[in-house]
């Protein structure tokens, strides 16, 4: 068994030795929380994007895209609350110089007792075997129960403190837990201060005349503004839902977890228009929609869960995040929020335009609530990569690593490989490569010996390998070798396109989504 955080490291070094995601600017040492993705993330990236459009934009005759600017008029972040309120409560250690976000530290010492629970049930479970009753330990047992009123107790006040921007009370509440800096184990401690995650810039080329800018921190401001433009060109009747993917910039402060935490990192969002009153049907719709495409990708159902929120934005009436087993731990992968009328209301006020829907059934106008699903491209991409990368023991004895990809998403569907560099074998291999790059992406390699070349493209996530051999001189045939089976199949070459299409079709995956 890896150990989780050998599981990551190995994720962080996999994503670069095999070309999907380097640092951003390494040649200068790197920028902090800013990535690139290089030959093959791109292609992946581009097939979780285009797996989500799918699902979202053509298979839903109520939802249209859009593809608005990273740059915005600056009030539409004072009106959807951007510019006071988007802030973390940040505090530095005094001694190490280093910076964190003050609710990340409570929350990860929190983290810690919930070690302690797991621990206690994972030996409870194995002293009482078949008859262990989680639910029942966990409510009962006196020192599980007290782990977790602790717990409880330490989240509700920091959440009140917060809530009331008690910022004081976070401080003293780091100090009576006696919070240490994770890297140098010091308690000396800065007042706990707000910091707003926005970047800013300047539109305009003269001091006196530029405009202070924002770069957009979430894009479902640009889908708000647009509403009523999409709904009366599209003529689109409520409900229906404006999707969008694109970049999004937070100045985050405590930036590690590679792709997990980004300062520019992309977000595919769906803000869905409709009647008030119906917030609560839709909420749960979207919820069982959403899961359902996740679930769709095979990566296990045990993988997932829901966290409810308690502490509401002051813009929702309910909102849960879609968690996924990351590395280090369940973590917020997609967060589905009911928003009611709050962002329209808010762009109507600071605008001076009416952004209302004329109901024709009702014969009257309303602002319409909203419902919004918003998953980061970049934490699906580590959700996928994270779970797909295997070290399989061979029955010979021997390991190999494998990067179990959805077949769907892989960037190199199959690669072709004659089994000698001669007799003519290049030469077949070559037009097999030319006739099926026209409907996938396809790799040509003849380089070491075949058997190493298979495990090449099982690091890389390929999920066919086609080889060229002998044989086929005769008669026309090829092997195919599945990536995750390992098993190899002689099949016809003009029967390739087909084999490849039925397991890398996109109608194939979604259609799991009924
Ligand atoms: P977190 O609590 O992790 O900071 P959030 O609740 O602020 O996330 P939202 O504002 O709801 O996140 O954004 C929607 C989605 O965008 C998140 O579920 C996540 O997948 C993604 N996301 C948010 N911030 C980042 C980031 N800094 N880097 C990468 N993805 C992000």
């Amino acid at each position: 068994m890896i150990k989780p955080e050998d599981q990551f490291k190995k994720v962080i070094s996999h994503a670069k030795e095999y070309g999907y995601v380097f640092q951003s600017s390494e040649i200068y040492d790197g920028l902090s929380a800013v990535y690139d993705y290089a030959q093959n993330g791109v292609e992946l990236k581009k097939n979780i994007r285009d797996y989500w459009w799918k699902a979202m934009v053509q298979l839903n005759d109520n939802i249209v895209g859009l593809d608005a600017s990273i740059f915005m008029h600056p009030t539409t972040w004072k009106a959807s609350g951007h510019v006071d309120a988007f802030n973390d409560p940040l505090i530095d250690n005094k001694d190490s110089k280093k910076r964190y976000r003050a609710d990340v530290l409570i929350e990860d010492y929190c983290a810690k007792i919930e070690g302690k629970i797991n621990k206690e049930v994972a030996k409870a479970e194995k002293r009482f075997g078949d008859s262990f009753n989680k639910e029942e330990f966990v409510s009962t047992n006196p020192r599980v129960v007290g782990y977790q009123e602790k717990i409880n107790s330490i989240l509700t006040r920091m959440g009140k403190s917060l809530e009331k921007e008690d910022l004081v009370d976070v401080k003293a509440l780091i100090e009576e837990l006696e919070i240490a800096d994770p890297l140098s184990g010091s308690r000396n401690w800065t007042e706990v201060k707000q910091f707003n995650l926005m970047f800013g810039t300047k539109l305009g080329a003269s001091a006196d005349s530029a405009m202070d800018l924002y770069l957009r921190p979430e894009t479902a401001q640009g889908i708000f503004v647009n509403f009523l433009n999409v709904q009366k060109t599209g003529r689109m009747k409520i409900p229906f839902g404006i999707a969008q993917t694109g970049k999004a910039f937070r100045n985050e402060i405590v930036a590690r977890q590679f792709i997990f935490r980004m300062r520019e990192f992309e977000q595919m969002e769906m803000q869905f228009f409709i009647k008030p009153g119906t917030q609560k049907e839709w909420f749960k719709h979207w919820k069982e929609a959403r899961l359902k495409w996740h679930l769709s990708l095979g990566m296990g159902e045990e993988n997932y869960r829901f966290h409810d929120h308690e502490k509401l934005a002051h813009y929702a009436d309910a909102a849960t995040d879609i968690e996924f087993k990351f590395p280090f731990g369940f973590k917020e992968l997609e967060g589905i929020h009911s928003r009611t009328d709050f962002d329209l209301k808010q762009h109507e006020e600071f605008s001076g335009k009416k952004l209302q829907y004329f109901d024709h059934e009702e014969n009257a106008s309303y602002t319409p609530y909203v419902l919004e699903t918003s998953i980061g491209l970049d934490r699906m991409f580590l959700a996928v990569f994270s779970n797909s990368l295997v070290e399989e023991e061979l029955d010979n004895n021997t390991t190999r690593t494998v990067l179990k990809l959805p077949a769907v998403l892989a960037p190199t569907k199959a690669a072709i490989l004659p089994l000698l560099k001669r007799d003519g074998l290049p030469e077949v291999a070559k037009q097999i490569v030319e006739d099926l790059k026209w409907d996938f992406n396809v790799f040509y390699d003849e380089k070491d010996a075949v058997g190493k070349r298979y495990r090449r493209q099982d690091a890389n996530g390929t999920p066919f390998c086609i080889t060229v051999d002998h044989e086929t001189l005769e008669n026309n045939t090829v092997t195919i070798r599945h990536r995750d089976t390992m098993e190899q199949k002689r099949v016809k070459i003009d029967d390739l396109r087909e084999i490849i299409k039925k397991e890398v079709d996109v109608k194939h995956w979604l259609q799991k989504m009924n």
